[in-house]
């Protein structure tokens, strides 16, 4: 069985307060070595981190975008105070969630904006590469990382162009895919899925959220009042399938690029799995 690197698995959410740890275990024996839990604000920080040692897995500090409005402006010094704490930690793979997100309504673009600046300057001080949140916003991502060099990491699922790809990538970034480039209809992202350099790819689920397409609830079914498909990080190996598909690729050697490729990614991964 092929052995697995979920890059990005928000295992702390509150849709697995009843079954975190047989979540984590199916993974495990679904052959999901590995899995990256980000942080999102300042209350889950000690949750993943706690998280990612219970598990062996590895975890990121960050204020994602969505947070900002109901961040401080004191949880960037905070933030900085406890990377200074844990910095030393070989779990710690990243700053993140992190970026910019101009598709969610009622969010003060100049505050994403000075969240993600203000993180990217701790991804150099310290030295961490950034896991980033790329939502209608992959330019002025760029633009941010073209004015902060920061040591790489990962454009989580990412769905721009090809040219944001390869921008991305010469920066020294690799795009992490999930349950999205499981719908037929993404004809965009499964292009990009097939064409990207095989150095390029990562794989993540983002579970619980972005079910893949054999878990997702139509709108009319949610709408009488069945739940939208929780996703789960067990489900890694089957979106692995539809790339290795779209690729032509063995399973197989699909699995050790990608887990070659996020340790490129997130550098102290290697020491990990
Ligand atoms: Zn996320």
């Amino acid at each position: 069985m092929s052995s697995w690197i979920d890059t990005h698995c928000h295992l702390d959410a509150a849709e697995f307060a009843a079954d975190r740890d047989t979540v984590r275990e199916q993974a495990a024996a679904a052959g999901v070595a590995h899995c990256v839990i980000p942080a999102v604000e300042r209350a889950n920080w000690d949750a993943v981190r706690q998280l990612a040692h219970r598990h062996g897995d590895s975890y990121a500090l960050g204020i994602h975008p969505l947070y900002t409005a109901r961040a401080a402006d004191a949880d960037l010094s905070l933030l900085a105070q406890a990377l200074e704490q844990h910095h030393r930690d070989p779990r710690l793979v990243a700053i993140g969630e992190i970026g910019l997100d101009f598709f969610a309504n009622g969010l003060d673009p100049a505050r994403q904006e000075q969240f993600y600046r203000a993180q990217l300057q701790l991804a150099r001080r310290f030295d961490l590469p950034v896991i980033l949140h790329v939502r209608r916003s992959a330019d002025k991502l760029l633009k941010g990382l073209r004015d902060i060099a920061v040591p790489g990491g990962i454009a989580h699922a990412f769905n721009g162009s090809l040219q944001q790809a390869q921008a991305f990538i010469a920066l020294g970034f690799k795009l992490g895919f999930g349950g999205a480039v499981t719908y037929d209809r993404a004809l965009q992202l499964r292009r990009l899925a097939a064409e990207l350099p095989e150095s390029a790819l990562v794989l993540e689920t983002d579970a619980p959220d972005i079910p893949p397409h054999w878990l997702y609830t139509p709108a009319e079914q949610r709408a009488a009042g069945q739940p939208q498909g929780r996703n789960a990080p067990a489900e890694l190996p089957r979106i692995a399938e539809v790339v290795a598909g779209l690729r032509g690729l063995p399973l197989a050697a699909l699995a050790c690029s990608t887990s070659a490729n996020a340790c490129v990614a997130l550098p102290r991964l290697a020491g990990l799995v």
